[in-house]
């Protein structure tokens, strides 16, 4: 049989974005028959949609790659501290070549169904060009920002000139010298969007419905000195991201907030601010996550950076956010963007003033005018985490549905398999701590610990693996647990499973997991060390 016309495996991947990628590499090396199928036309997955102009980690880049071949981090020279979209994407490439994965890759394969064969002790999968595949396991590494979702305004399909979202951005490069852009919302893409084309076009005009904290990237070139350096240190930062909640370099303050004068908490947040990457909210105190008093101080203080960079103090104003605190959603971080608005050429409209009504065939209507326009930027994000699992019909044993299953809110055992849904795993799933990570750090945990199940099953002849409905339940218990103290659960943002562009998204639902990637690690490995304590196997 062909490789074409094969139609059974032993694993099935759906997605070859980071996480898809690992996952095939380690399955080869066990001589597992495994494949990847990702609806996309090439791997990459965020890397490979995401070409909107200023897409770029927020990740130290030498952090961000694989750690898991030691000639790859010889090789590999990142030339930026936050590298951009277009070298990410041929970092992916370059590892796909390397270890030669792609034979092991399908593309423009959208898997619409997957249904478990209770019988046979298999998946059955639907792709959408009418395909019917069949494999023992299915591992979803489907991402966690892959399902982006549009505003629900009328006319949207009347607008005469080009509109996209930052998702489907074009290969082929966007003239926008001279046009007149509109970029609609202000979350972690518009920010770096804006940042990116404010000097770039002719007039550009931001619609914000909420201002969202952020803080300078301060990115900067590596050079090959610097970045033999970083080789010679690979083991000592991979040690570190490995013992912090978040999996980055940056640790946590260990000085009490209020232990401190306030003068020496301005004189880390003044170094703070002017460092590179994550340290403004990794590397502060502690209680900013927890305790409201210390929140506020802080919010304060950026609050007052923000009014330092903007010229104008109402559209100041505007930029700060009033009802949340820094550091509650994960935060964006920007360049040049505050600086955006001091432009002649660069508008700002606060929609929660004066709504967008409709999309017209020239523009947008707000409840107070109509704005022509060249091109409509959505920036409107993701239905984050759950919703590339929803977009598909998954059903488990007796034919149940994942979404009804999840409708109250994912029920996991590990983040990584459900009770009711036999050889299914989850890489950075609802419950994981890959989702509230520098996430290929976790995703190679997640890997891992999935490639060792498998392993493991494969020595003992067993085709079935399941939690237990009770594992499942103190999983949950323990999810929640992790989140009680923090601020973020009283705050309606992604990580709380809220998104106003989704029916039905208007819910707090608890769907990461806030215990941090040690404690994670350590639950995953004691669970395996037990037997795979909390799953049943056949
Ligand atoms: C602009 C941007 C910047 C980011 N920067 C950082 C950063 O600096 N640091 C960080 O840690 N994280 C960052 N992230 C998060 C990023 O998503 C992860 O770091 C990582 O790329 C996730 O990899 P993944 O393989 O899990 O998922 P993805 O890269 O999202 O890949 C999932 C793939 O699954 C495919 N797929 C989904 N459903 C189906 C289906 N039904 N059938 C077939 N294929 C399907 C998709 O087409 C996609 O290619 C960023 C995200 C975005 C959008």
């Amino acid at each position: 049989m062909t490789e074409g016309t094969k139609s059974h495996y032993e694993v099935i991947v759906i997605g070859a974005g980071v996480a898809g990628i690992y996952q095939i590499k380690r399955l080869v090396d066990l001589g597992v028959d495994a494949v990847v199928l990702d609806a996309a036309a090439d791997l990459g997955g965020t890397w490979y949609w995401n070409r909107y102009p200023g897409a770029r980690f927020d990740s130290e880049s030498y952090t961000y790659g694989y750690s898991f071949s030691k000639e790859l981090l010889d090789e590999w020279h990142w030339k930026e501290k936050f590298s951009g979209q277009p070298e990410n994407l041929r970092y992916l490439n370059y590892v796909a070549e390397k270890f030669d994965l792609r034979r092991h890759m399908r593309f423009n394969c959208k898997v619409e169904a997957a249904r478990f064969d209770e019988a046979q002790d298999l998946w059955r999968l639907k792709l959408d060009d009418g395909r019917d595949l069949s494999c023992r396991f299915v591992i979803m590494a489907v991402g966690l920002l892959s399902t982006p979702t549009l505003p629900r305004f009328s006319g949207m399909d009347s607008f005469k000139g080009r509109s996209f979202h930052t998702y489907y951005w074009p290969h082929e490069p966007v003239d926008m010298v001279g046009k007149k852009v509109a970029v609609i919302g202000t979350g972690a893409t518009g920010i770096q969007v804006i940042g990116e084309i404010a000097d770039k076009v002719g007039e550009l005009t931001v619609f914000q419905r909420r201002p969202n904290w952020s803080a300078p990237l301060n990115n900067s070139p590596i050079s090959e000195k610097q970045m033999a350096e970083i080789r010679s240190r690979y083991d000592e930062i991979f040690a570190t991201c490995a013992r912090t909640p978040g999996g980055f370099e940056h640790e946590p303050d260990r000085r009490g907030f209020h232990e401190v004068t306030r003068q020496e908490r301005l004189a880390l947040w003044d170094r703070l601010y002017d460092e590179p990457g994550f340290g403004i909210w990794l590397s502060n105190f502690r209680e900013i996550f927890t305790d409201e008093v210390a929140n506020a101080e802080f919010s304060a203080y950026i609050a007052d950076r923000i009014r330092r960079r903007v010229k104008d103090p109402v559209t100041a104003e505007k930029l700060i956010p009033k009802d949340h605190g820094f550091g509650v959603q994960r935060v964006p971080l920007e360049t040049r963007y505050f600086e955006a608005y001091n432009r002649s050429n660069v508008h700002l409209v606060d929609i929660s003033e004066t709504p967008i009504k409709r999309i017209t065939e020239t523009g947008l209507r707000t409840t107070a005018r109509d704005h022509d326009f060249d091109i409509i930027v959505y920036a409107t994000g993701f239905d984050a985490i759950t919703g590339a699992f929803d977009r598909m019909d998954i059903r488990g044993r007796g034919g149940r549905r994942l979404r009804e299953k999840w409708a109250e809110g994912p029920r996991t055992y590990l983040g990584l398999q459900i009770e009711g849904f036999p050889n299914l795993f989850t890489l950075v799933g609802p419950h994981n701590a890959a989702t509230f990570c520098n996430i290929p750090r976790c995703i190679e945990q997640n890997v891992d610990w999935v490639t060792a199940l498998i392993a493991y099953m494969r020595d003992r002849g067993h085709t079935r693996v399941e939690p237990t409905p009770e594992a499942e339940r103190d999983w949950l218990a323990h999810v929640h647990d992790t989140g009680r103290r923090m601020l973020f659960t009283q705050v309606d943002s992604w990580m709380m499973g809220i998104n106003s562009n989704v029916a039905g998204k208007d819910r707090r639902t608890f769907i990461v997991y806030a215990g941090g990637a040690p404690k994670y690690r350590e639950k995953c490995e004691e669970a395996a060390a037990g037997g795979y304590v909390g799953f049943t196997f056949r």
